[in-house]
């Protein structure tokens, strides 16, 4: 349920209508758009009395929110939500680039292509430690050690450090990492989900292989109501019939969940993509549609790398597609076409 005030609501009464619903155990979360207060209220409401509230001198309106999702609602919070990490913002129209290999395989490994995403203007370095593989036999991860080299890159190059926990037995060692990532394949662990309610730091959820808009946005709702506003929604292909990609990129996910939720949308074309060839395209056809940022696979050797080697960038290729993409954005930005 929303109650939309009048301009200039008297601040006493406001406390008071506040401190009244708190009352009936309903949060009120309040969000102070450009031109409207809301406030928001999360929980069982059935017992409210809509009417009562509405006759009230500094309620405009009241109404209910018929969809599941509330809290990550554009309706609860009209204004796009800003996620400050580390100083670097994710959804105030600029454009967050976040780079770095599939996995981090060696310190020399990390540490240079930490530096030269850095100096091609990436804001954020990426880098598996716990990878989810199909094969068990296949390369899990430097685990601890890899958090550790990847600490040590984002430190030495400034950049935050964007890494993927798998299970909630890891959470200790996330400490120092400045965006946790949730996989696709963990969309709905919902455990793990309301424990990263409990921390303040930025998530990056990525959608589900074949997960609706509506359960991408339940899941973040689950972070949301256990009181972690930052969440970061990704979109990285889903399953379809096509199988020439490795997944299809939803291009829609961007105006769709933009006009749904409040919270940043950002795009990953490697693994939408699953072919390095692929990567600029698809990036330029986000970048169109008004995402938030990028989160793109970067190797200084992808014919070797332990994972996803044929959807990472080399570096080169990274340095021209930044420019490119900054560009576009630039362009698009001052058309105002978006
Ligand atoms: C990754 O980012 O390397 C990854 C495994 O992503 P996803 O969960 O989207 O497959
Ligand atoms: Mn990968």
């Amino acid at each position: 349920m929303i109650i939309i005030l009048k301009d200039n609501a008297d601040k006493r009464q406001l406390d008071a209508l506040k401190r009244w619903v708190e009352t009936q155990n309903v949060h009120v979360h309040q969000s102070e758009g450009a031109h409207q207060t809301i406030l928001g209220l999360v929980g069982d409401t059935v017992r409210i009395d809509i009417d009562m509230i509405k006759q009230l001198e500094i309620v405009e309106d009241v109404r209910r929110i018929q969809e599941p999702f509330k809290s990550a609602n554009r309706k609860f919070h009209p204004m796009d939500t800003v996620i400050n990490v580390g100083g670097v913002p994710v959804g105030d129209g600029s454009l967050c680039i976040i780079a770095g290999p599939c996995s981090i395989e060696s310190e020399s490994q990390i540490m240079t292509v930490a530096r030269s995403v850095k100096k091609s203007g990436a804001s954020m370095l990426r880098g598996g430690a716990f990878k989810p593989r199909t094969s068990p036999y296949s390369f899990q991860g430097m685990r601890d050690e890899g958090i550790k080299l990847l600490l040590q890159a984002g430190k030495e190059t400034g950049l935050p450090v964007v890494t993927e926990v798998m299970d909630l037995s890891q959470l200790d060692l996330f400490t120092d990492v400045d965006v946790i990532q949730v996989g696709a394949r963990n969309m709905q662990n919902f455990e793990l989900l309301k424990e990263l309610g409990h921390c303040d730091k930025p998530i990056l959820l990525k959608r589900g292989l074949s997960a609706t808009y509506q359960e991408l946005l339940m899941s973040a709702e689950y972070i949301l109501a256990n009181g972690n506003d930052n969440v970061i929604l990704c979109e990285r292909g889903v399953r379809t019939f096509e199988n020439y990609t490795r997944n299809t990129l939803d291009i829609s996910m961007i105006p769709a969940i933009k006009e749904l939720s409040h919270l940043p949308v950002i795009i990953d074309p490697s693994h939408a993509a699953g072919m390095s060839r692929f990567v600029s395209p698809l990036s330029r056809a986000a970048v169109a549609a008004g995402t938030d940022g990028l989160i793109i696979e970067v190797h200084n050797d992808p014919a070797r790398a332990k994972c996803d080697g044929p959807q990472s960038l080399t570096m080169e290729a990274f340095d021209s597609l930044t420019k490119e993409l900054n560009k576009l954005h630039e362009l698009i930005k001052a058309s105002k076409i978006k």
